[in-house]
C-alpha cells in the first residue's frame, strides 16, 4: 500500500492555495482526503500519493487494488464493452468520423478495437498497466506505456484523442490536457473525454485526483486551451436514470485561456445529487442500475 505524503499546496484548476476539507472515507484499506477549493470550487485530493508513487502504482498495483486482479477479469471487459458503445455513440451524434485514433488508458483495448471497427480509422493506445498492455497487444493493437515513448515513436498527430476515465486520475489535468496540443492532436482534431460526475458518482477513490463537476470539467478543458463543443451528463452503459458520468467533446481552440469562472454551492449541490440518486435508486431499481452483458447477476 503506497503512502500518501504529498500536500497539494495549489489547486489544480486555479492555483489558489485556499481550500477546506470536503470528504474523508478510507476506500479500501487507503485513507481518502479530498478539499474544496474556495478559489473555484474544485474538489481535489490531498495529500495524495507523489508522482513516482503513483507510476508504480498504475504499472502494477492499480488493477489489484479495484479488481484484485493484474490483468483484465470478465466483468472489467463487460463494462469496458459497453462504455465503447456508449462513447461511439456520442460521436457519432456529433459528426465526428476519426481516421486517427489515439486513446489514453486504453486498457485492454476494447474501445480502439471498437472504433477502429466502427470508423476504420488507425488506432494507437497508450496504457500504463503492464498486464493490461500486455494483453492489448496480444490482440494486434499499438500500445505504448506513455506520451514519451508515443512521441519516440512518431506516431503523432492524431485526429481524435479519447481518455475514458482517464483525467480524473492525473495530478495536473491543465498541463497534461494543454501538453496534448503540442503535436499529440492534430490543430483540427477532437477530444473525447468521460469522467466521472461528482453530482452522482460516489468518486472518492484513492486513485482519483479530481472530481469534477459539470462545471469545473469546463473550466478545466477552457483553461487547457480548448473549446467544448459539446457536455453530456448520462450513466451509459451502467443506468438509464443517474447522471454518473461527464462526457465532453472540445477542440483545441486559439488565443488565451479566459479567467476561471468559480462554481458555488459545490458541497449543497453533492448533497442534492445525491439524495436525489437514492431516491431513484429506491423509486426505480431496474432503470437506475443495468446489469452489464456477461456480468453474473
Ligand atoms: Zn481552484
Amino acid at each position: 500500500m503506497p503512502a500518501m505524503p504529498e500536500n497539494v499546496t495549489a489547486c489544480p484548476l486555479c492555483g489558489s492555495p485556499d481550500s477546506r476539507l470536503f470528504d474523508e472515507r478510507v476506500f479500501r484499506g487507503h485513507t481518502v482526503v479530498n478539499r474544496l477549493c474556495r478559489g473555484c470550487g474544485l474538489v481535489y485530493q490531498s495529500p495524495r500519493m507523489t508522482a513516482a508513487e503513483l507510476d508504480a502504482f498504475y504499472a502494477r498495483e492499480y488493477r489489484q487494488v479495484y479488481q484484485g486482479s493484474e490483468g483484465p477479469t470478465p466483468k472489467d471487459l463487460a463494462a469496458q464493452r459497453g462504455r465503447a458503445e456508449s462513447l461511439l455513440g456520442f460521436l457519432r451524434a456529433a459528426g465526428v468520423s476519426p481516421t486517427r485514433h489515439l486513446d489514453i488508458g486504453a486498457s485492454a483495448g476494447i474501445l480502439l478495437r471498437r472504433f477502429g471497427e466502427a470508423f476504420g480509422c488507425q488506432s494507437v493506445g497508450v496504457e500504463p498497466g503492464e498486464a493490461y498492455r500486455a494483453y492489448a497487444r496480444g490482440q494486434g493493437l499499438t500500445l505504448y506505456a506513455d506520451l514519451d515513448a508515443l512521441r519516440a515513436a512518431d506516431e503523432a498527430p492524431f485526429d481524435l484523442v479519447s481518455m475514458a476515465h482517464v483525467l480524473e486520475h492525473l495530478p495536473d489535468p491543465v498541463g497534461y490536457l494543454a501538453a496534448l496540443k503540442d503535436g499529440v492532436l492534430a490543430a483540427d482534431g477532437v477530444l473525447l473525454l468521460e469522467v466521472p460526475n461528482l453530482y452522482a458518482h460516489d468518486c472518492f477513490e484513492v486513485a482519483h485526483l479530481t472530481s469534477f463537476s459539470p462545471h469545473t470539467l469546463r473550466q478545466t478543458l477552457l483553461q487547457a486551451g480548448y473549446t467544448v463543443m459539446a457536455l453530456h451528463r448520462h450513466g451509459q452503459p451502467r443506468s438509464e436514470l443517474l447522471p454518473l458520468y461527464l462526457t465532453a467533446l472540445a477542440h483545441p481552440a486559439r488565443g488565451k485561456p479566459p479567467a476561471v469562472q468559480p462554481e458555488r454551492g459545490v458541497a449543497r449541490k453533492r448533497r442534492g445529487g445525491l439524495l436525489r440518486r437514492r431516491a431513484l435508486e429506491r423509486l426505480f431499481p431496474h432503470r437506475a442500475w443495468k446489469p452489464l452483458k456477461g456480468e453474473d447477476a
